[in-house]
C-alpha cells in the first residue's frame, strides 16, 4: 500500500539520520538491555572509554562503572524500569586501563513498539578537561588575588613609611633656607627651592598611592543615592565654579550598592578633571545615567581639551599624565583611583573623546533590586 510504503520510507530515513547523528556525536552514546548487556556503542564512547565497540558490545555495562558506584547504577536502573529519565548528573566512569573520567550523564529508558521498557540508553559528556581547566583557573585566580593583596599591602607600607623621612627632608630644607636667610647666593636658594618642590611633589604622589591602597578598606555596605553624592561634590566646587564661570548639571541619578566615600571619590575626580582640563570656553559638565538590563551606565561629559585616542587606556594607569605639571597640576593618581573603585563595584570604565571635542567618561555599576 502506497501510504504504508511512504511511512516505511520516512521511518528508514529518520532512523538513518539518527544513526548518523549518534555516530558523529562527540559524546559517548551507549545502550544496554535490562540485564545490563551492552547493545550499542558509538565512536564517541570508543574515544571516551578507549574501548573499541567490538570489545564492549555483549559485555556488561559494569565495564565502565567503578565498583564503588555499582549501587548508583542500580538506582538509575530502578528509575529507568519505571520509564523515568535521569538527567545531567555528574559521576565517574572508568575507562580502559583504569583511567577515571568525570562525566555528565543522562540516562533514558529504551522502549519497544508496545512501549515496554527493554533497556537504557545513556549519553555521557566528558567533563575531565573542563574540570581540570576550571580547577587550574581557580588556582590561578587565588594566586593572583594573593599577589594583588601583597602588592596592595606593599604599596601601603611604602607610601606610609616613606612619609616620615620625607617630612625630615622638607623640614631640614626649610631650616636650611630660614637659618641661612640672606647668606646664600641665588644659586643655593634655587637649589633649596628645587629640593623643597620635589619633596612636596613626592608627598603628593605618596598621598595618591596611600589613597589608592586604602580603597580596599572601603567595602560596599549600602544603597548610596548618587544624586546626593553628586550634589555634595558640586557644592565642594562652588568657588571654582564661580571663578571659572563653569556650570555643572545632572540628570536624576539612581542609588547603587556601594561605599559612599568610594563613589564620592569617583565623581570628585571625574568632575575635578572635567573642570581642570578645560578649553577656551567656560567649562560645562553634565552627569547623566542610562539604565541597561542589569547595570547603570553613568557619564561625566565635559567640553574641555579632550584626549587623543591613543591615550584612552593609558590615562587610567597609576601616575599616568599627558601634560606637564606647570600647565595642568596633578599627580596622575585620580583616574587610577576611579577605575579601581568602579571595578571593585563590578563595573568598568572607559573614555570617549577627541582632541578639542571634550571628553565623556563612562562607567557602569550593577543594578540592584534594592
Ligand atoms: P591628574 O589629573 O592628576 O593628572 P588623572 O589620573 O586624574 O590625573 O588623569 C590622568 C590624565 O588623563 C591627566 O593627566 C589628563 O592628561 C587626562 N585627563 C583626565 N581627565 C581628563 C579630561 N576630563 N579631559 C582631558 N584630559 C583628561
Amino acid at each position: 500500500m502506497p501510504s504504508e510504503a511512504a511511512d516505511m520510507g520516512t521511518n528508514e530515513a529518520s532512523s538513518g539520520l539518527l544513526t548518523s547523528i549518534i555516530e558523529a556525536s562527540t559524546d559517548a552514546i551507549v545502550s544496554w538491555d535490562l540485564d545490563g548487556v551492552v547493545t550499542s556503542w558509538n565512536p564517541g564512547a570508543e574515544r571516551l572509554y578507549s574501548i573499541p565497540k567490538g570489545d564492549a558490545v555483549g559485555q556488561h555495562i559494569h565495564i565502565i562503572i567503578p565498583s564503588e558506584r555499582a549501587g548508583e547504577l542500580e538506582v538509575v536502573m530502578e528509575l529507568v524500569r519505571k520509564g523515568k529519565r535521569v538527567e545531567h548528573f555528574e559521576t565517574t566512569h572508568v575507562c580502559r586501563g583504569g583511567r577515571l573520567a568525570e562525566v555528565s550523564l543522562t540516562v533514558a529508558p529504551l522502549v519497544d513498539e508496545t512501549e515496554k521498557v527493554v533497556g537504557a540508553a545513556s549519553i555521557a559528556r566528558d567533563l575531565t578537561d573542563s574540570k581540570v581547566l576550571v580547577d587550574r583557573l581557580a588556582d590561578k585566580t587565588r594566586a593572583l588575588e594573593r599577589m594583588n593583596a601583597e602588592l596592595e599591602q606593599f604599596a601601603h607600607v611604602v607610601a606610609h613609611d616613606l612619609r616620615e623621612p620625607l617630612r625630615m627632608v622638607t623640614c631640614f630644607t626649610q631650616l636650611l633656607s630660614d637659618h641661612y636667610d640672606g647668606q646664600l647666593d641665588e644659586r643655593a636658594q634655587r637649589y633649596i627651592s628645587h629640593a623643597s618642590g620635589a619633596a612636596r611633589r613626592m608627598g603628593e604622589l605618596l598621598a595618591g598611592l596611600l589613597e589608592y591602597s586604602h580603597l580596599d578598606r572601603l567595602e560596599a555596605t549600602e544603597m548610596v543615592p548618587l544624586d546626593r553624592v553628586v550634589d555634595a561634590v558640586i557644592s565642594d566646587y562652588s568657588v571654582t565654579l564661580a571663578e571659572e564661570q563653569a556650570s555643572i548639571s545632572r540628570d536624576p541619578l539612581p542609588a547603587v550598592y556601594a561605599n559612599e566615600a568610594a563613589v564620592r571619590l569617583v565623581f570628585q575626580n571625574l568632575i575635578e578633571n572635567a573642570l581642570k582640563y578645560r578649553g577656551d570656553a567656560a567649562p560645562e559638565v553634565h552627569v547623566s545615567a542610562k539604565q541597561a538590563s542589569d547595570h547603570w551606565e553613568f557619564t561625566v561629559q565635559d567640553n574641555g581639551i579632550g584626549i587623543e585616542k591613543e591615550y584612552h587606556d593609558r590615562i587610567f594607569g597609576m601616575f599616568q599624565r599627558l601634560w606637564e605639571r606647570e600647565r595642568y597640576p596633578g599627580t596622575g593618581a585620580g583616574l587610577a583611583i576611579v577605575k579601581k573603585v568602579v571595578e571593585r563595584c563590578g563595573g568598568r570604565i572607559w573614555v570617549e573623546s577627541e582632541p578639542g571635542e571634550g571628553a565623556g567618561f563612562h562607567f557602569t555599576m550593577p543594578r540592584h533590586a534594592d
